[in-house]
């Protein structure tokens, strides 16, 4: 199998715009804050391992700062006052000024996260504007009903009575790190098309792109206050903001395991809370596949962002006749593709986000191995300081192995045979996770039988991890609670009174 190689290339261009946007402060109702709780934080360029940035590390007294400047804006201040077209009006400017800045924010992102800069040019840049449009379009759609009431009480008397649709309020967001600035604009357009105002508090790992963004916000000529960018780590200034009594929602993608915390901890004042969390999701390949299609597919599903994707296709079921040929194939575009700095358009996998986030994929890959698991690819890392793993494939795992139940947020996949389609089933379903999963046949009759037993948020067929923002996206099973995007997502951030009038 040809050895992965690193290129460090990409990283020496004279015109870096990037640098220029990094401002190593937080964003408070308009204003620059650089003061935090102790030491700033250190943000590194995963893919040499340098500093680039000290970002500050916000306390209690920050997130206060914040919180109350949400609020004064949301209760007091001329967004309150602003109909349905200014915020539509606002939301266009802000899509029009991410494009215009795309090539900055794109190459921010990079740096900042190591990502392949064509993957932040398309999807976070290209993608998040088109999120930021069609949310957009929401905010003046936004409608309650006229109901007709049936008990007469106190006799005689008649009512009129409507559901009105409110924004919650202030809305504290919780993103991570695996699509910084796409992260930021699912929640805040959102959040902003219902009326609400935001503090956003984005991975200490990758705080870049949303600081940025939040200028930008302010540039398209949002009140300051209305949205707010914190910086900090997730047990002291993401639990003050979850635990803040002036919060009315928190939305939060992140690990099941962390959104399990912050759920518990939302219930004690009962603030609203959605969840978006991890995943293990399946590709399921039939024998009656286009058998090129579904290897690259896997491939794709797998290795796109170096895996850190909520739905990364990491297990990957193949039905008996075509195992060998798949995995093998697979296997074969896993050993060839070349590992490298994001900047470099000749790299296909880029490093992981941190050093931290490598080494406890290596040690699931070195679980898998302790498993029993054989290694048809990968399994090292990269050469280079950078924070690079090989992308992986595993296979001759048991179903209960911690390296096909557990959510790793790497480039490894586990491959797995199965008989019928029944036992596809079983196998897919026997995961405490339920948020994607993909078919890949030409059969539209099995494809039909299988679609409704999928325990799963998404079912791609013939694709994987494709997202629209007019497609609900969301979990099932302890993938999260509610959904974003579409019409669903506004429900997250409206309240419904009831009003009735008696005449
Ligand atoms: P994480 O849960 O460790 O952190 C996410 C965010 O929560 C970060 O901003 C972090 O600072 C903050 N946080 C951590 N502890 C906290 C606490 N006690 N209180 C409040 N905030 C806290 O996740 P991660 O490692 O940054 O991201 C990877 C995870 O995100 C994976 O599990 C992945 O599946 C999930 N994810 C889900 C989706 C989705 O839409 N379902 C999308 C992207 C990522």
């Amino acid at each position: 199998m040809p050895a992965a190689s690193v290129s460090t290339a990409g990283h020496v261009e004279a015109d870096r715009p990037e640098l220029a946007a990094i401002r190593e402060t937080m964003l408070i109702d308009g204003k620059p804050v650089r003061e935090g709780l102790g030491a700033p934080i250190a943000v590194h360029d995963p893919a040499t391992g340098q500093v680039i940035a000290h970002q500050p590390d916000a306390g209690p007294v920050q997130i206060d700062l914040a919180v109350q400047a949400a609020r004064r804006a949301f209760d007091f201040g001329p967004w309150r006052d602003l109909l349905p077209a200014g915020r539509e009006r606002l939301l266009l400017k802000l899509a029009d000024l991410v494009e215009q800045h795309g090539n900055e924010l794109a190459r921010l992102e990079t740096l900042n996260n190591g990502k392949l800069l064509g993957v932040a040019q398309g999807l976070e840049v290209g993608a998040g504007a088109q999120w930021l449009r069609y949310m957009a379009g929401w905010a003046t759609k936004i409608t309650g009903d006229t109901l007709s009431l049936s008990i007469p009480f106190p006799p005689g008397v008649r009512y009129s009575a409507q559901t009105l649709p409110q924004a919650v309020g202030v809305v504290g967001a919780i993103i991570p790190w695996n699509f910084p600035l796409l992260m930021a604009i699912w929640k805040i357009a959102p959040a902003l098309a219902a009326g609400c105002t935001v503090v956003l508090k984005p991975a200490e790992e990758t705080p870049l792109t949303a600081l940025r963004l939040a200028e930008l916000v302010l540039e398209a000529g949002f009140p300051p206050g209305v949205v707010n960018v914190v910086t900090g780590r997730g047990e002291t200034a993401g639990a003050a903001l979850v635990a803040h009594p002036d919060v009315d929602k928190i939305a939060f993608t992140g690990s099941t395991e962390v959104g399990k915390l912050i759920g518990r901890a939302a219930m004690d004042d009962m603030k609203r809370v959605s969840l978006e969390l991890g995943g293990k999701s399946p590709v399921i390949v039939l024998d009656d596949c286009d058998v090129d299609r579904a290897v690259q597919g896997a491939a794709a599903a797998i290795f796109f962002n170096q895996g850190q994707v909520c739905t990364a296709g990491s297990r990957l079921y193949v039905q008996k006749g075509l195992y060998a040929k798949v995995v093998q194939g697979l296997a074969d575009l896993a050993a060839g593709m070349k590992l490298g700095s994001g900047f470099d358009s000749a790299t296909q996998i880029g490093p992981l986000v941190s050093a931290r986030h490598q080494k406890r994929v290596m040690d699931y890959i070195g679980i898998g191995r302790a498993e029993g698991g054989r290694v048809l690819a990968g399994g090292g890392v990269g050469q280079g300081e950078g924070y690079f793993v090989q992308p992986t494939v595993f296979a001759e795992l048991r179903p209960d192995a911690r390296i096909v139940r557990e959510e790793i947020f790497g480039p490894v996949v586990v491959a797995q045979p199965f008989d019928t389609l029944d036992d596809a089933l079983r196998l897919a379903n026997d995961s405490t996770f339920g948020l994607g999963a993909s078919l890949w046949s030409n059969d539209l009759a099995r494809v039909h039988s299988l679609i409704p037993r999928i325990s799963a948020g998404t079912v791609w067929v013939n694709t994987h991890n494709m997202l629209d923002p007019n497609m609900p996206f969301g979990g099932f099973k302890q993938s999260g609670i509610g959904r974003e995007h579409g019409r669903a997502v506004l429900d997250l951030y409206l309240e419904k009174k009831s009003v009735c009038i008696a005449y």
